[in-house]
């Protein structure tokens, strides 16, 4: 299969731009790279204007730099069996991939393949929404996933195969909230020892709103210090 492997989404994210690199100094039929957010990864940050995974699906007109880059790799996605789109998180035990509402059904087994058994359905304006073809990969700094050689040899068996007859057990959940600072200060989270997909307090669940089993993620990421995590419920 055609597969398109992303990193730098998120500009100051490491193992996406180490797995890109790789595929570029070690070429492999089927398999192409992307930089997506060239000026934040020039830059060193998570973006420049505005978050690149919340700007799918873009506007090529735009005069701001990452709703047309949204829009120009959208375009690019349309060209590939499967996309596969590189993340970090400072949260540990957070491994985990995304897709769209609307992904391609033979995802789940490809995130199965590639090691990763819990997906997420996000509907926020990232790049699976908008592609069904992509699924993104979520990867703890402290990982031992978060090795880039380890997805060369991944992605390159994976791009050898035609189709899978593997029947693929992932367990999903779909994306919920996005627990705030207010949140953190008014329930004091960073005292409730959250860890990521451990089921949270059904009471601090419901102090946010939110119906039980709720699954942290994302908590006190230092990528993204202006919220503190995301909630997640089973699918
Ligand atoms: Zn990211």
């Amino acid at each position: 299969m055609k597969v398109l492997v992303i990193g730098g989404m998120h500009g100051n994210e490491t193992l996406g731009l180490n797995v890109v690199k790789l595929f570029n100094d070690n070429k492999v039929i089927n398999v192409d790279t992307l930089l997506a957010n060239e000026q934040a990864i020039e830059a060193d940050c998570r973006f420049v204007g505005q978050d690149l995974n919340r700007s799918f699906p873009g506007n090529i007109n735009s005069k701001d730099y990452e709703p047309k880059r949204a829009a120009q790799i959208l375009k690019l996605t349309k060209k590939y069996d499967l996309v596969l789109d590189f993340h970090n998180t400072f949260c540990p035990n957070n491994d985990c991939s995304f897709i769209g509402e609307n992904a391609n059904q033979e995802l789940s087994d490809i995130s199965w393949v590639l090691g990763l058994d819990k997906i997420i359905v996000a509907d926020y304006d990232c790049i699976n929404k908008a592609a069904s073809n992509c699924l993104s990969i979520e990867v703890s700094m402290s990982s031992p996933l978060n090795n880039a050689e380890l997805w060369y040899d991944r992605i390159l068996t994976l791009s050898r195969a035609e189709s899978f007859t593997i029947r693929s057990d992932v367990k999903k959940f779909r994306f919920v909230y996005r627990m705030t600072l207010k949140d953190k200060d008014r329930l004091e989270l960073d005292k409730r020892d959250l860890k990521a997909f451990q089921p949270m307090d059904v009471k601090i669940a419901k102090a946010m709103g939110l119906s039980s089993p709720a699954y942290p993620i994302f908590i006190g990421d230092s990528f993204t210090p202006y919220n503190y995590g995301g909630v997640l419920n089973e699918l």
